[in-house]
């Protein structure tokens, strides 16, 4: 059980003094879906980035922490009670990433001669590792490694404690049977002609391999037709029902929550929550929209 906290925090961006985030408070929890909505830039997007450690913004004020239980990653990492509570902004965006928070990329690059497959494992191994050099540099236990020769990490050489090619296409298989994905997929090369709906679909398959305790979806349903859309819906309620994964799911209408059932629905306006509830505050959304919340909050829409 992993849970994610912000606290009081303001952000602006990072080469101007231009105030986006003005006291985000928000805690989310291992097994919990929270739909963030809001209108168009209220900070939702920000708020994302900011959670993952994008550098394009300078926090000013408050903090985000991660808390994790002792058996977090099972036996393959053994945590410390002075390792159980993280300052995300003090780490880097792939520490973060180690520790179990996903931001899927909106648009990855594509990438020539590299297959989804690989992409994916090469993904899997850098975050195990990283974990493994959080974990041992907080024990101050540095170990002398033999690093070998430097290979590329597309290269498919299995270090000890890598998911190797053969091992990887079991997860593989298994999590796209999961997610109802063509086989096909997994073999075409990165991105190269992908569809809206296809990447969506990557990007929730993405988390399934990674296993994030927390997962940040920052619109995964625009653009999808109604079809690509439950498809997602079921790969994102898979991620809470299978492997206990938070998702923090921005949205900005009410549609995809009809199909993600949020435990809990957070307003954003202006650059802070401005109204927390259940799933009925997301319906109310669909019937007045946002200037109902911004009267209710300020006296005046
Ligand atoms: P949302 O996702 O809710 O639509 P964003 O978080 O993307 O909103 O943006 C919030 C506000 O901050 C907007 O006014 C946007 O223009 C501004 N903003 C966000 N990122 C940057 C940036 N890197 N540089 C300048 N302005 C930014
Ligand atoms: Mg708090
Ligand atoms: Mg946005």
């Amino acid at each position: 059980m992993a849970r994610l906290e912000l606290n009081n925090l303001h952000a602006e961006v990072a080469d101007g003094d231009e105030k986006i985030l003005e006291g985000v408070d928000l805690e989310v929890q291992s097994g919990e879906i929270h739909a963030l909505m809001g209108p168009n830039g209220s900070g939702k997007s920000t708020t994302a980035k900011v959670i993952a450690g994008h550098p394009a913004y300078e926090i000013t004020e408050g903090e985000v922490l991660l808390h994790l239980e002792e058996n977090e990653f099972g036996d393959e990492v053994e945590i410390d009670e002075d390792q159980r509570t993280w300052d995300l902004l003090d780490l880097e965006p792939n520490e973060r990433a180690a520790l179990g928070i996903f931001l899927g990329f909106q648009y990855p690059a594509e990438i020539e001669g590299v297959t989804m497959t690989n992409f994916l494992r090469t993904a899997l191994n850098a975050k195990i590792e990283e974990r493994e050099e959080l974990f041992e540099e907080e024990e101050g236990d540095e170990e002398e490694e033999d690093e070998g020769f430097e290979t590329s990490p597309m290269e498919g050489d299995v270090d000890e404690g890598e998911v190797g090619v053969a091992e990887f296409q079991q997860i593989l298989q298994e999590k796209m049977e999961q997610l109802d994905m063509d086989e096909k997929f997994a073999q075409r090369y990165l991105n190269a002609g992908f569809s809206g709906g296809e990447k969506k679909q990557n990007e929730v398959l993405q988390a399934a391999i990674l296993e994030p305790s927390i997962a940040v979806l920052d619109e995964i349903d625009s653009g999808l037709d109604i079809d690509r859309l439950q498809d997602v819906s079921e790969g994102i309620n898979a991620l809470r029902d299978e492997q206990g994964t938070g998702i923090l799911q921005i949205t900005h209408y009410q549609r995809i929550l009809d199909y993600v059932e949020p435990d809990h629905v957070h307003v954003m306006l202006d650059g802070q929550i401005a109204k927390s509830g259940g799933p009925e505050l997301a319906e109310k959304l669909e019937d007045k929209g946002y200037d109902w919340v911004r009267e209710d909050v300020y006296g005046t829409a």
